[in-house]
């Protein structure tokens, strides 16, 4: 089986699963118990909160362990918005193309009177920091604009955006959860507020995730219970998963750069190979772009026949977001860089990591055109295209 789907999760590497055990079989106490089996707990969760710290720049106390991505982006923008709204601040900045655990949260501040405000993404799939600069209002509560994209792979200029909402006094939030571990992070240097991440993304655990929140600005608490997390996270940590999280991300940046190399170079073969199929186009950011990151869209094709025909032959990717795969819905993301309906169903996204191969690359790029040729053979809207009924749209 080829895996080309790292996006949506990651396969949970050998340090991670190791960092998992001891927290399964002998240090099972609860961190918040005062005998010692619970405090050998919680020293290993001090050590993991000081080791994802390290990783990103933060201080050990900046960092509260939440169940996932979804959680620290939920937690992240609710508390921002509360504290917005103290002031009388209802405006709240953010972009057309990020990941529905942002903008479903934001959905919800809008019916509650909040003023939601994307910005365009443009045909190349990325904002710049002139367009959070001129957005900014003196009610603006919050900036909100994930570090790399999910679907598209597009990287923001995180550090300009933060700069600027720094300068404007405006809290700025992104959703790195698919920036942690595959490209560098300082929370100082790209005046960073608050940032989420998902143990799953790098190699680690699901069901676990961390939000730095830096020193001063208010957090509000979603779920209430003991005191885990400074009061800020009710709930008995996982410290399985915490543990393994930790390992995880301290390993995908120790070898994050010799990853990437190699990554660019399957990326460069697969665009290169995907774009000699007749009637498609790369999505996204050429070169601002995630580099384990392809997505083609595909004219006259259907994405989740696609899938399914890869699936057959051992190769797994995606069409749009795991999220949305269970509906008829196009993606959002592919809809905001000005891919039409019709085209936007055929895509394709590839998502590489450190463990794939040049001979999955070789693998895929003989699979995909036969596949592609295949279902547009049985297609009666692509034949109306080659007798020039209908307009090719790429
Ligand atoms: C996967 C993902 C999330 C959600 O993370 P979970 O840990 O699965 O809740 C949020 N944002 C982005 C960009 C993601 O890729």
């Amino acid at each position: 089986m080829i895996y080309a789907d790292n996006a949506a999760t990651t396969k949970p590497s050998a340090a991670a699963i190791q960092a998992m055990l001891p927290y399964l079989e002998d240090v099972w106490g609860n961190p918040s118990s005062l005998y010692q089996a619970g405090q050998k707990a919680a020293e290993g969760l001090w050590d993991a909160r000081e080791r994802v710290a390290a990783c990103i720049g933060a201080s050990p106390r900046e960092i509260y362990f939440t169940s996932g991505g979804s959680e620290a982006d939920n937690q992240a923008i609710l508390s921002a918005a509360r504290q917005g709204a103290r002031k009388g601040k209802k405006h709240i900045i953010s972009t057309a193309f990020e990941h529905h655990a942002v903008l479903h949260t934001l959905n919800r501040l809008e019916k509650e009177g909040f003023e939601v405000e994307l910005l365009d993404v443009g045909r190349v799939g990325n904002v710049t920091a002139q367009q959070v600069e001129r957005a900014i209002r003196p009610d603006t509560c919050l900036v909100t604009a994930m570090y790399a994209n999910n679907e598209i792979g597009s990287v923001l200029p995180i550090a300009d955006i933060g700069a600027v909402c720094r300068a404007g006094k405006v809290p700025f939030h992104t959703d790195a959860v698919q920036a942690a571990g595959h490209l560098p992070i300082d929370v100082q240097a790209q005046n960073i507020d608050l940032l989420s991440l998902s143990g799953h993304k790098f190699h680690g655990p699901k069901g676990v995730g961390a939000l730095y929140v830096r020193r001063g600005i208010p957090l509000l608490n979603l779920i209430e219970g003991g005191a885990q997390e400074r009061g800020k996270r009710g709930g008995t940590e996982n410290m399985p998963a915490i543990a393994g999280m930790a390992a995880a991300l301290e390993e995908s940046c120790a070898h994050m750069e010799r990853n990437t190399e190699k990554l660019l170079a399957m990326r460069r073969r697969l665009v290169e190979g995907l774009s000699q199929i007749p009637h498609s186009a790369l999505n996204g950011d050429p070169v601002n772009r995630l580099p384990g990151n392809v997505n083609f869209c595909f004219e006259g094709v259907e994405g989740e026949s696609l899938l399914l025909l890869l699936d057959d032959r051992g190769i797994c990717a995606s069409s749009g977001s795991a999220c949305t795969s269970g509906s008829l819905d196009p993606s959002h993301v592919l809809l905001a860089i000005g891919r039409p309906h019709e085209v936007a169903h055929g895509s394709l996204r590839l998502t590489l990591c450190g463990e794939n191969t040049m001979e999955d690359v070789e693998e895929i790029l003989r699979q995909v055109p036969q596949v592609v040729d295949y279902l547009r053979n049985m297609s009666p809207l692509w034949k109306d295209k080659l007798s020039g009924k209908r307009a090719f749209v790429l």
